[in-house]
């Protein structure tokens, strides 16, 4: 297995491949590398550079920040419904381990125990 490690890019030379493609060209015709560069905020293309010519965003930075925002998104989404699935776990084991006819049972027979002692 070979790393890339961020190939140095010119105007016509595919990055992955070398192959010689035109100026205008998107994407590589022979391997389909993305040669233009399209920034993520505000659609502007180009060739090369890790920031938007435009805008100046950051393109690295600007990924990074979506994919922490949609990991953490996750996370909380997971989290939301690991509880809720732990709360209903807790009151299956209830149901199941406290008998509810036995507690009203007991219940009713307390209060008739009460005025019964008080009559
Ligand atoms: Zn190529
Ligand atoms: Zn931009």
């Amino acid at each position: 297995m070979t790393t890339v490690l961020a190939p140095a890019e010119t105007a016509t030379h595919c990055p992955v491949c070398q192959h010689e493609n035109t100026q205008t060209a998107e994407f590589c015709v022979q391997c389909h590398a993305v040669l233009l560069r399209r920034c993520p905020k505000c659609w502007h293309r180009q060739r090369e550079g890790a920031a938007c010519e435009k805008c100046g965003t950051n393109f690295a930075l600007y990924w990074a920040d979506a994919l922490e925002r949609s990991l953490k998104e996750e996370v909380r989404v997971n989290r939301d419904k690991v509880v809720a699935e732990a709360g209903t776990f807790a009151q299956l084991v209830l149901m199941s381990f406290s008998s509810l006819g036995g507690v009203l049972r007991a219940l009713v027979s307390r209060l008739l125990a009460i005025r019964l002692s008080r009559r």
